[in-house]
């Protein structure tokens, strides 16, 4: 008898974990992925600082994973799902399976975006974005959310020549983190150099957000002068979920994918969500909650007719924000207190032994 086939749509950060674990199970498992590889939506500051660091623990072919050995991975890109007759299509093949994994995350910015892209076409995106604010003398960063808090303080502490702007709409940022890691995370920018803008809200009208780092003015909303900046880092937090090729009825009036709490969606048989895309709870925690455990034992039961566990999602948000210091990299808990991995242990310890081994349960050596 062949063995259920399981379909994880998007490997991404949930994606991947949930079919790295599903591989060990007795399932044969397809990821579908428009990118080459893992290519991470964490840490956008290091990314645009140091995208050499960056890509070396958040840019990983899918080959080197050695869990996925036994999974087929197909390079392409979703545009539908057939619920009645239990298939996706891509745009060069159709496929069916027996359970189907949706994790195909959100859109934000210039830094995640759903489309095919080959490996070159990563490559040049991290160089442009990357150059584009090394030839600036100054940069903006528009947002309170961690991208925007940790872009400012990678920019400013790779480069301390440049002046960098940090504005954000409330008195604080970080809103949805505990109130102790702004406080945190504000002295780190204020030692950094970089100025910050309370009270800023940038105004939008004008559509002029863009999908790119752009040049200044930005006009405010909230009464201010604008203001000039050679390029401008746009993070607030306009997040679309990439499910257009999903049945809109299986959404909620947000376009997220409606789910029970087993994280099953509730009309498509064998079907269930994760990660940013999976409307689980308020702040969508699934992903940094590592629910991908917890997925690839419910689909297991589903399989065996066995009853199913639920995810409880959280109401603060928490991880790393500010990204690799001099000194060691700050994990926040929801409780605001920072835990700092000392730098030495980061590239020895956390790395290696916590990430690629614990995490992933082996990473090949890159190239
Ligand atoms: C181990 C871990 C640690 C984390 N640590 C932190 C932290 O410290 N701080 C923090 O704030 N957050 C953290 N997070 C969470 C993180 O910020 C995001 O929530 C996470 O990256 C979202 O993952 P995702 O799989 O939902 O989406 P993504 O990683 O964006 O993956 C979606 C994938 O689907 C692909 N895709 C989209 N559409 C299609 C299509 N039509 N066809 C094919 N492919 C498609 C995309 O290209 C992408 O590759 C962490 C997450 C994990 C797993």
């Amino acid at each position: 008898m062949s063995r259920p086939r399981v379909v994880v749509a998007g490997l991404g950060d949930s994606g991947l974990l949930t079919a790295i674990h599903l591989a060990r199970a007795d399932v044969d498992v397809v990821g579908i992925s428009s990118k080459p590889g893992l290519v991470s939506g964490q840490e956008l500051g290091l990314r645009l600082a140091r995208p050499d660091a960056w890509a070396r623990d958040y840019r990983i072919g899918f080959e080197r994973f050695r869990r996925l050995d036994g999974a087929e991975i197909v390079h392409d890109e979703l545009v539908g799902l057939d619920v009645e007759a239990g298939r996706v299509r891509t745009r060069h093949r159709t496929i069916g399976y027996d359970v189907l994994v949706v994790a195909t995350g959100v859109s934000n910015g210039f830094w995640r975006r759903p489309g095919f892209q080959t490996e070159a076409e990563v490559t040049a995106g991290l160089g442009a974005a990357h150059d584009r604010l090394a030839d600036s003398a100054s940069v903006l960063v528009v947002g309170g959310g961690a991208a925007a808090v940790g872009s400012a303080h990678q920019v400013a502490t790779r480069w301390p020549d440049k002046s960098v702007t940090l504005a954000f709409p409330g008195e604080r940022a970080l809103p949805r983190h505990h109130p102790r890691a702004w406080g945190v995370a504000r002295r780190r920018l204020e030692r950094a150099g970089v100025s910050l803008l309370p009270g800023h809200r940038a105004d939008l009208s004008a559509g002029s957000v863009a999908d790119e780092i752009t040049g200044g003015p930005v006009a405010w909303s909230t009464g201010q002068p604008a203001t000039e900046a050679d390029a401008v880092l746009w993070a607030v937090g306009r997040v679309r979920p990439n499910t257009a090729w999903l049945p809109p009825e299986l959404l909620d009036e947000h376009g997220f994918v409606r789910v029970d709490p087993t994280l099953r969606m509730p009309d498509v048989p064998g079907g269930f969500a994760i990660g940013d895309v999976a409307a689980t709870d308020a702040l969508r925690t699934s992903a940094r909650n590592r629910a991908d455990r917890l997925l690839a034992r419910n689909v297991v039961a589903h399989l065996r007719g066995r009853p199913l566990a639920s995810y409880r999602g959280r109401d603060r948000r928490w991880g790393s924000v500010l990204g690799p210091e001099v000194d060691g990299l700050r994990v926040f808990a929801p409780s605001g207190h920072p835990f700092r991995f000392p730098a030495w242990s980061v590239d020895r310890v956390l790395q290696p032994w916590i990430v690629r081994r614990g995490i992933y349960g082996g990473v090949r050596r890159g190239r």
